[in-house]
């Protein structure tokens, strides 16, 4: 069965929103539980609540999109930033990954998706879980 994509305000801007979207963005918070830029820690019971899965690469780049060297957590203040001026999310991805990963994930994010934006666009959230969760454990950087 195929899900419905849903249309998410987040703010200034709006985002189609898949299960694996809500997942994946789950996961990134819960790896950082803070604003890789300011520092802001998030809130909740999880600590990942006010913070936002922010994609380096754009999220229309689908090789990219679930890639986690390219999707790091920031407040609202810094997302909102970021989309005005990329130069101190850039800088934090060059220095977090240093210069060869970096190039790589470039490299990945001007590829074609190998499993194109249908598969991702349709799996479920438990599929999503399935693929995601286990990475979280060999994800920390
Ligand atoms: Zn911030």
């Amino acid at each position: 069965m195929l899900k419905p994509i849903k249309q998410k305000m987040m703010g200034w801007h709006s985002v189609k929103v898949s299960p694996a979207d809500t997942v994946f963005s789950r996961l990134v918070r819960l790896r950082d539980k803070q604003c890789v830029l300011c520092g802001r820690k998030g809130t909740g019971e999880e600590g990942i609540y006010g913070l936002q899965a922010s994609h380096f690469y754009s999220r229309r780049k689908w090789a990219v999109r679930y890639d986690v060297d390219n999707v790091w957590s920031l407040c609202i203040g810094c997302h909102k930033k970021s989309h005005q001026d990329i130069t101190e999310f850039e800088d934090f991805v060059l220095e977090k990954l240093g210069q060869k990963s970096f190039n790589l994930l470039t490299l990945r994010a001007w590829s074609k998706s190998p499993l194109g934006s249908a598969y991702w666009k349709n799996l479920t959230k438990k599929q999503a879980e399935t693929i995601f969760f286990p990475l979280l454990g060999i994800m920390e950087r």
